[in-house]
């Protein structure tokens, strides 16, 4: 088999992924948001509360991947719509997901990076045709994939002539029922290891659980991963999907104010 060149480490210089004025690979990239986008105030709201607290991105579905089909599964088209207008009253730039290779092209004219969600990692015409799109693509590794499966989906990407890849270690599934899942922390240095691409954390999937999503978020961050990914919700308890994991805007600046005086840290000590 021929090996997965374009990913490969091979002694290059790590890469960035210039994204809309934040460029993933230089300094810590944080990206909140809700899990879901469900009305303008709600986007808004979150949106100018994560930008305050010092966030880069903003994150929000407009297409969810749900276990259950009765569960709500986004606003699709209105939901894009709402991440632009977000996008256009704080500046700040927009990851969403998307799930079907006939959507990739009209995803992308609403969004700054396209999320290759942890259900569709190995859906290989996703993966192709978002390697055809002039957009960066954040791959989150699937929760039953080795780090050479997720290399290998990275490579179709690339091999596809888009090199704006950004890997997302979100936890894996184990015998632990205590944790949504398994935040494979290793994952992090290995991947710096094995492939030139910036890596990131979300805590907020791998826990599930609001309590453990700060330590995480801390550890990742000394881990030497290139960003975060956190959901973050105006009124949690009100969220329509995954409101069990979400941070206030309250917890998530707090959070913040850790996050960046040990990203500062880690840079002064290297
Ligand atoms: C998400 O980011 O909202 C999401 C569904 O994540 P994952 O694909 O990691 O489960
Ligand atoms: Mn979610």
């Amino acid at each position: 088999m021929k090996v997965l060149e374009l990913v490969s480490r091979n002694e290059r210089p790590p890469s960035v992924v210039e994204v809309a004025g934040a460029a993933v690979g230089r300094r810590l990239t944080v990206i909140a948001g809700p899990c879901s986008v469900e009305s303008e105030e709600q986007m808004v709201a979150t949106a100018r509360a994560v930008k305050a607290a010092g966030a880069d991105m903003l994150r929000g579905g407009a297409f969810k991947p749900r276990t259950s089909p009765y569960s709500f599964q986004g606003l699709g088209i209105e939901g894009l719509k709402l991440l632009d207008l977000a996008r256009r009253e704080t500046g700040l730039p927009v990851v969403t997901e998307v799930l079907d290779p006939r959507e990739v092209t009209w995803v992308a004219e609403f969004a700054d990076v396209l999320q290759v969600g942890a259900r569709n990692m190995q859906n290989f015409s996703l993966l192709s045709e978002v390697g055809r799109s002039r957009l960066p693509v954040l791959i989150k590794r699937g929760m039953h994939s080795t780090l050479e499966e997720l290399l290998a989906c990275a490579e179709y990407v690339l091999s596809e002539g888009n090199p704006n890849v950004i890997l997302c270690e979100r936890g894996i599934r184990t015998f632990e029922r205590y944790t949504r899942n398994t935040l494979d922390l290793s994952a992090v240095p290995a991947i710096k290891e094995l492939t030139h691409l910036p890596v990131i954390v979300d805590p907020t999937h791998a826990t599930g659980r609001v309590s453990l999503i700060g330590p995480m978020a801390l550890a990742a961050v000394a881990a030497g991963a290139d960003g975060l990914m956190i959901e973050v919700h105006h009124d949690p308890e009100a969220a329509l999907c995954d409101a069990d994991q979400a941070l206030t805007p309250e917890a998530f600046a707090s959070l913040m104010t850790r996050v960046r005086p040990l990203e500062e840290f880690l840079g002064a000590a290297c």
